[in-house]
């Protein structure tokens, strides 16, 4: 059975500002997710809380946000078989130094702020999220 889905990734800031656009998005294409759409913006604090809302409980709500709006990021529309879980395994776990070899976290993250990337974790968030950047 085809489990076409459609997630959307974040390249944050700390990876946009060390040019490393092409070399996540590598990762994504040559492990069948394709991308459907990709645009670089530079969001506002308020737009970040907005984004993340779902965190708006937890203590590293407002940091998050500061750094989320701190310079561009890439918002893209990944598709493909299983694509938001595929995504999520491609991204590791959100702590760097827990992220599985290979994995884009592992490569490339910072700290479990500035950890290069952001995956929609469900059908539903995904759809959320895709609305929240491409269809407004
Ligand atoms: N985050 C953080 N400190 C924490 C946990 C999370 O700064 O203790 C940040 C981190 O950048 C993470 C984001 O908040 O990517 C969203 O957290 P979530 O638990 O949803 O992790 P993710 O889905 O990104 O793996
Ligand atoms: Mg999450």
């Amino acid at each position: 059975m085809s489990n076409i889905e459609q997630t959307l990734s974040i390249i944050k800031p700390d990876a946009v500002e060390r040019n490393l656009i092409e070399d996540i998005k590598k990762i994504f294409t040559e492990n069948n997710l394709s991308i459907k759409e990709s645009k670089k913006i530079h969001i506002s604090k308020d737009e970040a809380a907005d984004f993340y809302k779902v965190h708006q409980s937890k203590p590293f709500y407002n940091d998050l946000c500061l750094y989320l709006s701190s310079g561009p990021i890439v918002v893209m529309i990944l598709e493909g078989k299983n694509a938001i879980k595929e995504n999520r395994k491609l991204m590791g776990a959100t702590d760097p130094k827990d992220a599985e070899n290979n994995t884009i976290r592992k490569l490339y993250g910072i700290s479990i702020d500035k950890n290069s990337v952001h995956g929609s974790d469900s059908l539903e968030n995904a759809k959320k999220e895709i609305e929240f950047f491409f269809k407004s």
